[in-house]
């Protein structure tokens, strides 16, 4: 099943559960009995309704925006806004529902790709921040690069030295992180307007998830050798993500 198919599913199990309460809220708040229990019970098929139809503006604008990729801005941030509040009781439908929550992962980051690129916005070089994940360095090279990536000695041997070359041609700041928290002291301390970040799909969905108001672009790394050990990245979307920002 691909990534989409996936996402759908999901959003018509969520549908469906709310479908159900909501009918039962409306049968209890419209029969006869006791007037607190009714009015608890409309409150909460407003409730659900309301969660019905931004579910439904999630499936029909996402499908949108992958089909034509041009959503007028209201509908930008009522889908920004609808997926991010919903994140969690997806990843959570998945998990109960066992579907491949990497799919649902990556969806969201497509459509948050999706997002930041109909924005159109374009910052100095010296702006933007790389942030890598450590597993791109080839786990037998002694030489340490979290501190700095220019310790890197070219030796061909993972695609650090790519990455290096890309830093060196566009003047860009590009760090290595060891872990999430890593990250956001890089982000605390070198102030970025925009990020471009290589991970997996776990680690890009929580980051863009927890990093608000920055425009973050995901680039999803390779992993031949399973997750989290010599992981490869594709340098001509890195590049194409790095040049959407500063050219
Ligand atoms: S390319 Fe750089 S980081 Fe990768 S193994 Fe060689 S020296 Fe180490």
């Amino acid at each position: 099943m691909n990534e989409q198919k996936s996402f759908i599913k999901v959003l018509m199990y969520i549908i469906l559960v709310a479908f159900l309460i909501l009918f039962v809220a409306l049968w209890i708040g419209f029969s006869e009995n006791i007037t607190l229990i009714k009015f608890i019970m409309l409150f909460f098929g407003a409730i659900f309704t309301f969660i019905i139809i931004s579910i439904l503006s999630i499936i029909i604008l996402s499908k949108k925006l992958f089909k034509k990729n041009n959503l007028s801005s209201l509908e930008s941030k009522i889908l920004y806004y609808s997926i991010s509040l919903y994140y969690p009781l997806l990843i959570f439908t998945a998990n109960i529902t066992k579907i491949d929550k990497n799919k649902i992962r990556l969806i969201y980051t497509n459509i948050n790709n999706l997002l930041i690129k109909s924005k159109k916005i374009k910052i100095k070089k010296e702006e933007l921040l790389v942030l890598l994940p450590h597993c791109l360095q080839d786990s037998k090279c002694q030489f340490k690069i979290t501190n700095n990536i220019n310790n890197c000695r070219n030796c061909g041997k993972c695609d650090i030295e790519k990455i290096v070359n890309l830093k060196n041609k566009y003047g860009i700041n590009i760090v290595v992180a060891t872990g999430g928290t890593l990250a956001r002291k890089w982000i605390v301390d070198m102030k970025p307007k925009a990020i471009v970040a290589v991970a997996c799909e776990r680690d890009l969905s929580s980051g863009i998830s927890d990093i608000k108001g920055l425009p973050v672009l995901g680039v999803l790394n390779d992993r031949p050798n399973g997750p989290c050990i010599n992981t490869r990245v594709s340098i001509d979307r890195l590049e194409e993500a790095i040049k959407y920002f500063i050219e």
